[in-house]
């Protein structure tokens, strides 16, 4: 059977043309950890992680942060933003002499999602390894017995979504006076209007000398200004402005009914079975529905949004990291930060509301040097959004020319026909005949 969704091979474009970012690039290539003058079991933890040479932005971030400056730095998606700063943050923490154990926190790390507050403590976790500093992260929608407990032992770098940290800074548990680093990941939509006030509140609560680091993928004007404006004389590093997406995702956008997406994100997982698929939709609700949609044609997901227990969320999404389920259907709360190996396919079944969070959802795939899929689902309704994304974006998305044959071969495809479902299941013969079924469709490059 040919595949609709097949795999095309990377077309080089403008953007792999030798230039001076690229250039740059290759200069920072030569440059090796081993060769930093930074604590030795830092350099070991790398190591164990396989990291030997430093990305783009952790070349440049590490001695800017490390001499204590203010940073702000927009660097695409997966490029190894998490340790360009855990690397100088702890660096800097171990090599302090006077490192006095009940001296309270000392650097704080903000993030907008439980799920992101997990993954970047672990990093700061893996890279502290056997050095003199301690970490801790913390997030709501646990018990917080268990966290206080850990609060009251020493601790020098906190990991926290605001929500729960508040909470505890309110009742008395945590302490803010000796905090000399703040880092905003995920800085654009830390500074933005759901956050800014809790920033701000932060911001006044530290000692009035202290470093603020900025850290995304996208960010703009506004909230540029915004961010500078907090801090003096901040250091701006940009990699490739003009691509917030790493190189190695491969856009395209098929033009499908509202109504139709099912069958095709049925045909989708279908033709690619061994693959990782994340699945980004609207709304709460429309991610229970895909759920229902895939188990009445068989196919096993999860579903990750914020009506879900915490404890549901963290499983679904170590089942996801596993590889033990193979789709996971999500909300934007996943859209920014989360690090999944091998994500092969970011399937946006709605288009997102806000242009920068495409950027952030297809950012899931194609990470570090992994090559990736990002494929959205546009109906009509949808196209001025599609229009918004290609202008922030400012280039278009290749469009996936889907034969009329072949758009409808692709509703016979699936096993839920006219929702006679039940009957379709129970007739296997039916069932592989379909299969058997060759697409005359062919996609336009
Ligand atoms: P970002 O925050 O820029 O989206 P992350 O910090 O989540 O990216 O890192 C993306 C992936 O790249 C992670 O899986 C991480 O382990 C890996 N990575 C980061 N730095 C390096 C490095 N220097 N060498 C190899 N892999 C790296
Ligand atoms: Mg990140």
């Amino acid at each position: 059977m040919q595949e609709l969704f097949i795999k095309k091979p990377f077309t080089f474009d403008s953007t792999f043309l030798p230039n001076r970012e690229k250039f740059k690039q290759n200069k920072v290539s030569t440059m090796r950890f081993e060769d930093y003058h930074i604590t030795f079991e830092i350099k070991k933890n790398l190591s164990k992680l396989g990291f030997v040479k430093p990305t783009d932005i952790q070349f440049k971030s590490i001695p800017p942060i490390l001499k204590g400056e203010d940073v702000l730095a927009i660097a695409q998606t997966g490029t190894g933003k998490t340790a360009a700063f855990a690397i100088p943050i702890i660096d800097k923490l171990h090599q302090q002499k006077n490192l006095r154990r009940n001296d309270g926190i000392k650097c704080l790390v903000l993030v907008p999602t439980r799920e992101l507050a997990q993954q970047i403590g672990d990093v700061f976790e893996k890279l502290s390894r056997h050095t003199r500093v301690k970490t801790f992260t913390l997030f709501g929608g646990v018990e917080q017995n268990t966290q206080i407990a850990r609060l009251e032992e020493s601790l020098d770098i906190l990991i926290a979504t605001p929500g729960r940290m508040f909470d505890l800074i309110s009742q008395g548990y945590i302490k803010l006076d000796r905090i000399n680093t703040l880092v905003l990941d995920e800085a654009d939509h830390m500074l933005d209007l759901g956050f800014i006030k809790d920033i701000l509140d932060i911001k006044r609560k530290l000692p009035k000398k202290h470093q603020t680091l900025f850290f995304s993928a996208t960010i703009n004007e506004k909230i540029k200004k915004l961010a500078y404006s907090l801090v003096e004389n901040a250091i701006r590093i940009q990699i490739s402005p003009k691509d917030p997406v790493a190189r190695n995702v491969n856009h395209s956008v098929a033009f499908i009914k509202m109504d139709d997406k099912r069958f095709f994100l049925e045909r989708l997982i279908t033709e690619n079975p061994e693959s990782k698929i994340l699945v980004f939709v609207r709304t709460k609700v429309r991610a229970e529905r895909v759920f229902k949609a895939m188990e009445r044609v068989n196919i096993t997901s999860v579903t990750i949004h914020s009506d879900k227990d915490q404890k549901d969320r963290f499983s679904v999404m170590s089942q996801f990291r596993s590889g033990e389920v193979k789709v996971l259907v999500a909300t934007d709360v996943s859209a920014r930060g989360i690090d999944i190996p091998n994500v092969e396919y970011v399937v946006n079944y709605d288009l997102p509301e806000q242009s920068e969070n495409y950027v952030h959802r297809v950012g899931r795939t194609g990470r570090g040097k992994e090559k990736g899929f990002a494929v959205t689902f546009c109906s009509d309704e949808e196209k001025p959004i599609l229009k918004e994304i290609e202008t922030f974006m400012g280039k278009e998305i290749t469009v996936m020319d889907i034969e009329k044959n072949d758009y409808h071969d692709t509703l016979d495809f699936t096993e839920d026909a006219d929702g006679n479902w039940k009957a379709l299941i129970n007739d296997n013969e039916a069932f592989l005949k379909k299969q058997k079924k060759p697409f005359k469709g062919k996609r336009r490059k």
